[in-house]
């Protein structure tokens, strides 16, 4: 059966709308580590999926899944070593102000348990996200989605301009007065709230805003906004559904920007494709939801999740992957960059880590971005054995975010097929 009617069938079954990536779409049978293999035997490249952090088909994982599946998983509300040890092992690798964790299943509900902290432990109800942000796809957390800059004043969502350097909020600014720049945008987002009698219970970003596309953040920004959200009264939290688990090098998103939030939420690689999400907080305000919301998630918080949970952390250590992400990161960074003399299209090449994002243009002075070519470059990428996909407020940033396990080699093989298309795609 070819691709075409499996499409078919495919609208069929789970409606017209559900979202395909590239024109010719590809059936995907198969993963072992950063690589994934069609219905046709051919071997790709992945260059997109951050979930599978440790590798497709990870092994020990595997293994620690099907043991714990044959020995026991069930529910939250009886006493489990496993899901304690995995909740001490996540607070001890984050900041010593994050003392206790509220698991659930997903990066969406996750934000939702943050929200709900924020908002029982400030007693208000008002939110900032940034104008670019997706933290989701709950009625709440979708109210935080690609808002843009004038979301209804009346309701408790604000946003402000996400923090960039490459297309500045003003032109001709210095990094000092560009982050005060944004950050007097907070300051009204935060005045709005009070004005319309909603109050500021949060700000919630992520660390190096992936879905913004990456960008250059001015340098101190993330310090000076938790202290100016801390002086008003609201809590930061970090959405490290993106940015966690050694993506930029580092445990956290919020350590390679350098700030510390109060609420720190996980989600996509902790389970290597199980789905695992968590809230965590000083203890005090875990607390003081549980005592409010009386929380209970089904699947979440069980022997399951934590037996995986806690392979992935093993396989994360064990194949030193913050390290790998560091320097694979770092050098596939500069060789992109090394390109933008030769390729006029690219606009700025920017990376923490193993979280590359290459800004394409129509040109140099206008920055214009160029969506098209976005798309059509990921498209001949594909052709070629490599997948990616594209990120950014104009949809114009080639997101470059591999498992963790993506080598030198890889990214070498990679480096070839970039040049091929974009020499091919030159006018
Ligand atoms: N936060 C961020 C920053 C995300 O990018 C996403 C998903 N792309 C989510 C939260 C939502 O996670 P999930 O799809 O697991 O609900």
């Amino acid at each position: 059966m070819g691709n075409g009617s499996l499409q078919h069938r495919r609208n069929l079954a789970l409606g017209s709308g559900a979202e395909l990536f590239y024109a010719m779409p590809i059936e995907i049978v198969r993963g072992e580590g950063v690589y994934l293999y069609d219905s046709n035997g051919r071997r790709y490249v992945d260059m997109y999926n951050n979930v599978p952090c440790v590798g497709h088909a990870n092994p020990v994982v595997v293994k620690a899944m099907a043991e714990q599946q044959a020995t026991l998983n069930v529910h939250s509300r009886y006493l489990h070593e496993g899901i304690v040890t995995f909740a001490e092992r996540l607070t001890g690798l984050n900041h010593d102000g994050i003392e206790s964790v509220v698991f659930s299943c997903s990066g969406t509900e996750a934000n939702e348990v943050a929200i709900q902290m924020a908002r029982i432990v400030t007693g208000n109800g008002g939110l900032i996200c940034t104008d670019a942000a997706y933290h989701g796809n709950s009625e709440l957390v979708d109210s935080l989605s690609y808002v843009g800059l004038s979301p209804s004043e009346s309701g408790d969502v604000r946003s402000f301009p996400f923090p960039e350097r490459y297309r500045p909020l003003q032109d001709g600014l210095g990094d000092e007065e560009l982050c005060e720049a944004y950050l007097t945008r907070v300051a009204m987002a935060i005045e709005s709230l009070r004005a319309a009698g909603t109050g500021f219970a949060a700000l919630i970003v992520c660390p190096i805003f992936a879905n913004e596309g990456v960008p250059d953040i001015p340098p101190g920004f993330m310090a000076k906004v938790t202290d100016l959200v801390h002086r008003e009264g609201g809590l930061v939290i970090a959405d490290e559904v993106q940015s966690g688990y050694g993506r930029t090098g580092r445990w956290w998103g919020y350590e390679f920007s350098q700030f510390r939030p109060d609420v720190v939420v996980m989600g996509k690689p902790m389970g290597n494709g199980l789905p695992i999400g968590a809230t965590a907080a000083k203890k005090e305000f875990v607390d003081a939801f549980r005592t409010e919301r009386d929380y209970f998630n089904t699947c979440a918080s069980t022997p399951l999740q934590a037996a995986v949970g806690m392979a992935v952390l093993d396989e994360i250590e064990r194949l030193d992957l913050l390290r790998n992400a560091t320097e694979v990161g770092a050098r596939l960074a500069n060789e992109l960059r090394g390109r933008m003399e030769k390729f006029d299209a690219i606009g700025d090449v920017r990376g923490c880590g193993l979280f590359l994002s290459v800004e394409l243009i129509r040109d140099g002075d206008s920055k214009e971005p160029d969506t098209e070519l976005t798309l059509t470059l990921g498209d001949r990428l594909k052709e070629r054995g490599f997948l990616v996909s594209y990120a950014g407020k104009y949809e114009n940033v080639l997101k470059i975010r591999p498992p963790l396990v993506f080598s030198h080699a890889n990214a070498d093989e990679f480096l070839g097929a970039f040049d091929e298309c974009m020499e091919e795609l030159r006018e």
